[in-house]
């Protein structure tokens, strides 16, 4: 069987494929019967080596979808560093000891980074000149973008956010079910004006929302 190295533009030459970081690795996807593609090799960081290895799915659209919901889940942390703050807060803060002071030089380059990771997005696989059709790309389908962060869906975000933002996912669910994803930001604000609230209390929140809407409609 023989795996093809993938064209790579050369204005991203030694870059991963699926976080454009530098890379010096080659991730191989070897085609399975199912698969709508030929082998592939491809230029790779070590890390979204291990995850894409770990994650191969049915195609490598798939598989990059699920690196950057592991990149996601890795990097939670600083990802976070970009809800709480903007950078011009963060610039005026007035932090003093010096563990904060280390804290604001290096946050949002760290913020930045794991950003620019995970909305990275590659580029056209292609070998020989030849392009790889992306009609089995069905990524772009179920992406969700919010507050400058690429979602692989939906469900990823509202995990996403309901893990740093410390609500509980189920209530989000039911928040943005009502709704609509439009209007995600007024889901997350509503799980954060009411945290640690009881279950019969999200009910009725969640009944009082869908009143509002009905009254809006
Ligand atoms: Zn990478």
């Amino acid at each position: 069987m023989s795996i093809h190295p993938i064209d790579v533009p050369f204005n991203k030459r030694h870059l991963c494929w699926f976080c454009e970081e530098p890379s010096n690795q080659t991730f191989e996807y070897l085609r399975l019967p199912h698969t709508p593609h030929p082998s592939l090799a491809i230029p790779a960081c070590n890390e979204c080596k291990q995850l894409a290895k770990a994650n191969m799915l049915t195609s490598i659209w798939d598989c990059r979808a699920a690196v950057k919901d592991q990149l996601i889940i890795k990097y939670q942390k600083h990802l976070a560093i970009g809800h709480n703050w903007t950078e011009q807060e963060l610039k005026e803060s007035e932090f003093s000891c010096k563990v904060f002071e280390g804290f604001k030089n290096s946050a949002w380059m760290m913020y930045n980074i794991a950003k620019d990771r995970v909305n990275a997005k590659g580029w056209q696989i292609s070998i020989d000149e030849q392009p790889i059709s992306e009609e089995h790309d069905y990524s772009a389908l179920q992406a969700f973008s919010f507050d400058d962060i690429e979602f692989s869906s939906i469900t990823q975000a509202i995990s996403h956010y309901s893990k740093t933002l410390g609500v509980s996912s189920e209530f989000v669910t039911q928040l943005v079910s009502v709704l609509g994803k439009q209007q995600f930001a007024k889901a997350l604000t509503l799980a954060r004006l009411n945290i640690g609230v009881t279950k019969g209390r999200q009910r009725q929140i969640i009944q009082d929302v869908m009143h509002e809407k009905d009254a809006l409609s």
